[in-house]
């Protein structure tokens, strides 16, 4: 690949069918990629207060300069106006996306405008077709895979980037899915694509990397040396052995999890055992992939058989499992089998919905229907019931079918619904983004409270949360260590590196990765300003389209049952978030 093919942005208007390629090294030069180009992208082209399901809401698809030639810089990002929170949209996945982006020859890629009937985009290196994806509207994101693989050129280094029915309907967090087992989950993009009519984005690569000749023997030492570490360090054991769903039982041990909707912050032992990483992978584990180039290969998947019809007739469905889908579908849901996750993660996986929204949103709706807030005319006759595998499956095809305006609202996630019918104290989403697993302290609701996409991935609080057990600290500490966090990631999603080899990519090692590719110039001291740079970017984005850290609503229930730090205060959650808005230069005032 030239020297440039990496700042090379590819800018797609579906209204005009018409493409345009531009060197904008400007941006790459000063803000490596992914979420600091895309940042700057965004704020070009989303205008102030558009509608993010209009034409005017932009893609903004980047990968970085370490992508396709260091291992497990595996990443792409994804960014948007989020149609779930109505300000950053923001969101990660691996597959072969990164890569196929990169060996497509771009940097980034901008999507804009509409089609006025469905299509799907082929990106094949420099030629861009659009083409007619009318008979592949209304099928399982799954299937529309499978079919574009036969239809398009490419295979090997190939993605193939999709939404199902949700992203059609609309609703408001709808995934995008990537090669099957990945995803872009959260935050709404596959309704971004839907509302653009774009089922589908297909890129095949037709370039490679080339490393200039007097850095080969340098590129290879470093190559070797972070390979090594990667290979060696404990993030191989504990995401390739058991993958991330290996803390599940020990999380719950010590009390720091979700269950049935925050009832409680465990779960019984044997529903615990039942649900634990190490059950699934001894009952039901058939095989672990990988997104392209990393050696790391936390991807797992289960292999369901079930009966079908009497005499013997089996089938077996692969399905990806992962901390949070066992939670959001288990744990939350007050499944008592692991086989009843799977089942039910299949069927988000198959109309292209966030798990965790989705998981979070039935547990509202169930304690909801417990307390007579809604009834079966809300529920179109469904009694919701903690573990009803059936109801819930029944209860997921309904809110892509909208059978009444309760559904049509539950599409619209937890807050909105909330809105309407009441039980906020219960609804457990954070600046208008479902929760996700974590009742471990105050780190780890600060984080979902105050990161930019509102994802425990910001800045790991439940991770503070834990560091911190046994040991005296103060709020500051917090917002500190919570800031710093965030920074820091900004630079790791630029690269962009997978945050699970976040201990890996060290600044020595970055800069020494970078020197080695011919990108010199970047110092420790330069990356940590570029992090704080990037993040208040994203700030000034969020604030920009009315988010306000005065008017956050937390929901009463986080406050009602204990952590592992005990009760949580709302004064104290409060004097955090006002402390953090003076760090960042948005004064909060105190209510
Ligand atoms: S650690 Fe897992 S999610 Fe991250 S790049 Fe590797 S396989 Fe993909």
């Amino acid at each position: 690949m030239k020297a440039q093919a990496r700042n090379r942005v590819l800018y797609i208007d579906l209204t005009k069918k018409d493409i345009e390629i531009v060197e904008r090294e400007d941006l790459f030069d000063d803000y490596l990629g992914g979420s600091g180009v895309a940042i700057k992208l965004l704020d070009e082209e989303c205008e102030p207060g558009i509608d993010p399901l209009s034409a005017s809401n932009p893609i903004i698809f980047a990968v970085g300069p370490l992508t396709a030639l260091y291992p497990s810089a595996s990443k792409t990002v994804a960014m948007f106006k989020s149609p779930l929170t109505g300000n950053l949209g923001e969101s990660h996945c691996g597959g072969r996306s990164a890569m196929a982006i990169k060996l497509a020859g771009y940097g980034a890629m901008v999507i804009k405008g509409s089609s006025d009937l469905p299509v799907y985009l082929a990106i094949h290196g420099d030629a861009v077709h659009f083409r007619d994806a009318s008979s592949i509207w209304g099928v399982e994101a799954q299937t529309v895979g499978r079919i574009l693989r036969e239809v398009e050129e490419g295979a090997g280094v190939r993605t193939i980037i999709r939404i199902g029915r949700a992203g059609e309907k609309l609703v408001r967090y709808a995934c995008a899915v990537c090669e099957t087992y990945r995803h872009f989950g959260r935050l709404g993009l596959g309704a971004v694509m839907g509302s653009k009519k774009l089922k589908a984005v297909v890129i095949s690569a037709d370039k490679s990397v080339e490393i200039p000749e007097e850095k080969r023997r340098e590129y290879k030492k470093v190559y070797d040396e972070i390979h090594d570490v990667v290979v060696k360090t404990d993030a191989m054991e504990k995401y390739h052995d058991l993958g991330t769903s290996g803390k599940i039982y020990d999380l719950n041990k010590i009390g720091g999890m979700a269950y049935k909707n925050l009832e409680s912050s465990r779960a019984p032992e044997e529903i615990a055992r039942e649900l634990s990483g190490e059950n699934f992978a001894e009952k039901l584990l058939s095989k672990r992939v990988s997104c392209s180039h990393c050696p790391i290969g936390c991807v797992h998947l289960a292999s369901l058989r079930e009966l079908y019809a009497p005499g013997y007739y089996f089938k077996t469905t692969t399905i990806p499992y992962d901390n949070e889908p066992i939670w959001a579908t288990g744990f939350m849901l007050g499944m008592k089998q692991a086989e009843d996750c799977l089942r039910l993660i299949d069927i988000v996986d198959k109309i292209g919905m966030d798990v965790i929204s989705t998981g979070v949103l039935l547990a509202w709706a169930t304690e909801a229907y417990a307390k007579g807030v809604i009834t079966k005319e809300h529920t179109d006759g469904l009694e919701l019931t903690w573990g009803d595998v059936q109801v819930y499956s029944e209860a997921i095809n309904k809110i892509v079918q909208m059978p009444n305006e309760f559904y049509q609202n539950l599409a619209q996630g937890v807050e909105h619904a909330s809105r309407v019918y009441g039980g906020q104290d219960y609804a457990l989403a954070f600046g208008g983004n479902e929760m996700p697993e974590y009742h471990t302290g105050i780190a780890c609701y600060l984080n979902n409270l105050t990161g930019a996409r509102h994802s425990h991935l910001d800045s790991a609080g439940y991770d503070i949360d834990q560091k911190l057990m046994g040991k005296d600290f103060g709020i500051e500490e917090v917002v500190e260590a919570l800031l710093k966090e965030e920074e820091w990631r900004q630079i790791l999603s630029s690269l962009v590196i997978c945050f699970f080899a976040r201990k890996v990519y060290t600044p020595d090692r970055i800069i020494s990765a970078l020197n080695a590719i011919g990108i010199e110039n970047w110092t420790a001291e330069r990356l940590e300003e570029l992090g704080r740079v990037i993040h208040r970017a994203k700030m000034d984005f969020k604030f920009r389209e009315g988010f306000s850290l005065a008017t956050l609503r937390i929901p009463r229930r986080i406050f009602e049952v204990p952590t592992p730090h005990g009760f949580l205060k709302e004064a104290e959650m409060r004097k955090a978030i006002e402390l953090y808005g003076r760090i960042i230069g948005r004064e909060v005032e105190l209510r």
